[in-house]
């Protein structure tokens, strides 16, 4: 069976969020740990936490994904914007501990002018500073479409910040199929090659979920724009491949389309109409 989402708002705390996911046919679902454009998070009721972990048992719940919110940058050159990402990150990923064992995404960053390397150095960093060594949480490292100066889109980088990690088995990773295809990675035309290159690179092990997202864009146009599943550059017989390939079809699988929640509710059930 598919273990698929949706992002939903947190607004009303865990158990909203189980409820809703399994409203629209999900069992598995995507949340913001507070404001995505930062702030500060929302105390948590650990009643409501458990009331999930509860819901998640009954309902044979895939592992949910949290996702900072994206306008942290690991590796920025300013140190206090560091800083603010680091403290965010540890206050996120204790917080995720009323919700034990799941999973935490970020987007690694943006060097800026800095270059690749310094980023890279930088994350890896501030990584370092923040796991610890009894977290239960899996914290992935989200592929990027390489906009800007983001630093994550080639698997190449990936696997060097976690090699430059010290807990590294607190690590995996999250493809986001928009933003490999803005990358490069032709996951229309040749799947299997883009996944040996994964495993390769990184190593499928470390492969823990999926964003679904069609694109606004060609292959390789480095743009991040997301669009609604078969509508886009990627296209619904491209989905197809990707449910029902043997080492993605059993990883939670994450809508970030631009819809409300029918028009999720349509694409959990055309993605469920397409696993054989
Ligand atoms: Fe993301
Ligand atoms: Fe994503
Ligand atoms: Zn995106």
């Amino acid at each position: 069976m598919l273990k698929i989402g949706c992002h939903l708002s947190a607004s009303k705390g865990f158990l909203n969020m189980g409820e809703t996911a399994v409203s629209l046919g999900g069992n598995t679902f995507q949340f913001f740990t507070r404001n995505p454009r930062g702030g500060s998070a929302k105390d948590i009721d650990p009643s409501d936490a458990n009331a999930l972990i509860e819901f998640m048992r009954t309902n044979s719940f895939a592992k949910i994904l949290a996702h900072a919110p994206y306008t942290l940058n690991a590796c920025a050159k300013v140190p206090s914007i560091r800083e603010f990402a680091h403290n965010t990150m540890l206050d996120d990923l204790k917080r995720m501990e009323f919700v034990p064992g799941n999973m935490y995404n970020f987007h690694p960053g943006s060097h800026v002018e800095q270059g690749i390397e310094k980023g890279i150095e930088l994350i890896s960093e501030l990584l370092n500073d923040i796991l610890w060594e009894g977290q239960t949480t899996t914290v992935l490292l989200e592929t990027m479409a390489g906009k800007g100066s983001e630093v994550g889109s080639r698997f190449e980088e990936l696997r060097e910040i976690i090699d430059r990690t010290n807990l590294s088995d607190k690590l995996g990773v999250c493809l986001d199929t928009c933003h490999v295809n803005d990358a490069g990675y032709d996951i229309v035309n040749d799947l299997d090659g883009v996944l040996t290159q994964f495993d390769n690179v990184i190593g499928l092990e470390r492969l823990k979920a999926l964003h679904l997202n069609d694109s606004k864009n060609p292959l390789g146009a480095h743009k991040d724009r997301h669009e609604k599943i078969g509508e886009g550059f990627i296209g619904t017989e491209a989905f197809e491949r990707i449910v029902n390939h043997p080492v993605l079809r059993d990883l939670p699988m994450f809508l970030e389309t631009p819809n409300e929640l029918p028009g999720y509710k349509a694409e959990i059930s055309l993605l469920r109409s397409l696993q054989k």
